[in-house]
């Protein structure tokens, strides 16, 4: 049987993610995206609420939700404003590694305060010079004694200089390439750890962006997550939960595009008719429905697939580059049937388009999508 209803819990953790997002999130949403402030009260309020670190496992203090359970709070969150909803998702990227990785002790250690004290923590890979080319990177961490001294720089670090601990890849052996990567847990007052300007992105302005350079970094041995080697497969194992999520987010994103666009299109009228009632107008909007809800089933494929136990590593893709697209799709459509007022900063959709393209690029861009999915059906064929 093919069931694609959702449980009570469901749908009441969906509805209390409504809410939140409806009378907190949105209200705000426009005062964030103008000031690029980040929206710490709104973040500390989601996780009083329980909508933070849903998927830290119970014993380690956490609800022990889903990727799809996840996937339905994201897209209601991204429906209110995905800059704040990205600042309230970061913490899960960070996380999903230690999840995924960690020892017993590690999962105590890092992932327990998150459920007993508003904490935040960022995912660090990227580099002034890798991005899509993760082998490229050149954050070394050298083994001394009982600690590793790591140097080098990341870039777009989301919750860069508000996180209290940050998820690290770098080479432990550079000549072994992807085989020679590890993982670390450096705490954000570790001596030598800098954090640079707070960076003006075209859209979700008032998450916090920045480069984050270890500068000889020390850490114990202890904060290193799996063995030596193994953080290339930990790094990119975290996205198949994440990626979902994400995906999830750029649904919401078209949702609130289309909802706007359909207000706008029965009200505004053009020759003595209203613009829904021109076909060139309502098929836009069929095909922004069709694709959006063709966008939230690969999410949930990807969430529900990944909860079986099973690898998703193509469907996390699938939904990704799909969503990713839908929402700029979406968006910009939507500007095209607000018309002049789409192109106004003091109308809603000129935001969700310009929210709307980071979806693809962070989380691995729109063509690394398409290269997982190509290498998914010539390598595992
Ligand atoms: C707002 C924001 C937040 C971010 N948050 C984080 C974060 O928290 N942590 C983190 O680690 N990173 C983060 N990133 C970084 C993000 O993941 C990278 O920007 C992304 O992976 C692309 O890397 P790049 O910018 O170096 O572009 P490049 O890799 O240089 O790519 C440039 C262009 O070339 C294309 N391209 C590259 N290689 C190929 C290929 N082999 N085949 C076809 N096309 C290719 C890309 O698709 C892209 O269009 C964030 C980025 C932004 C903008």
């Amino acid at each position: 049987m093919i069931d694609f209803s959702l449980s009570e819990e469901q749908r009441a953790l969906r509805d209390l993610a409504h809410d939140f997002a409806l009378n907190e999130i949105r209200p705000k949403a426009a005062y964030h995206d103008q000031t690029g402030e980040f929206p710490r009260d709104i973040v500390r309020k989601a996780w009083e609420l329980g909508l933070l670190n849903t998927h830290i496992p119970q014993e380690y203090g956490g609800l022990g939700l889903g990727v799809l359970d996840g996937c339905l709070l994201a897209e209601e969150n991204a429906w209110g404003c995905t800059g704040i909803g990205t600042a309230m998702e970061a913490n899960s990227l960070a996380e999903a590694p230690v999840i995924v990785a960690g020892s017993e002790e590690q999962k105590r250690q890092w992932l327990t305060p998150m459920t007993e004290e508003f904490k935040l923590a960022a995912y660090c890979v990227t580099e002034p010079d890798a991005g899509s080319d993760v082998a490229g990177i050149k954050t070394t961490a050298k083994r001394v004694g009982d600690e590793y001294v790591i140097h080098g720089q990341k870039m777009w670090i989301t919750n860069g200089s508000v996180a209290d601990w940050y998820f690290v890849l770098a080479y432990t052996d550079p000549s072994q390439k992807h085989r020679g990567m590890s993982t670390f847990i450096v705490p954000r007052d570790a001596p030598g750890v800098e954090v640079g300007k707070k960076e003006k992105n075209m859209g979700q302005r008032c998450s916090d962006t920045r480069a984050v350079t270890f500068n000889e970094v020390r850490v114990p041995a202890a904060n290193r997550l799996g063995q030596e080697g193994d953080g290339f497969r930990i790094a990119m194992g975290a996205f198949d939960h994440t990626r979902p999520m994400v995906a999830a987010a750029a649904v919401g994103l078209a949702r609130a595009a289309m909802e706007h666009a359909v207000g706008y299109a029965k009200e505004r009228s053009s020759m003595g008719q209203p613009l829904a009632r021109h076909q060139a107008i309502s098929f836009m909007i069929a095909d922004m429905a069709k694709d959006t809800e063709a966008a939230r089933m690969l999410v949930w494929l990807a969430g529900w697939t990944i909860d079986q136990g099973r690898r998703n590593t193509r469907e996390a893709a699938y939904a990704k580059a799909f969503a990713a697209d839908t929402a700029m799709r979406v968006a910009l459509d939507a500007v095209q049937i607000y018309g002049g007022y789409g192109f106004n900063a003091e109308y809603p959709v000129e935001k969700l388009m310009r929210d709307a393209k980071v979806f693809q690029i962070y989380e691995g861009t729109s063509q690394i999508q398409r290269l997982i999915i190509a290498k998914e059906i010539f390598d595992r064929a």
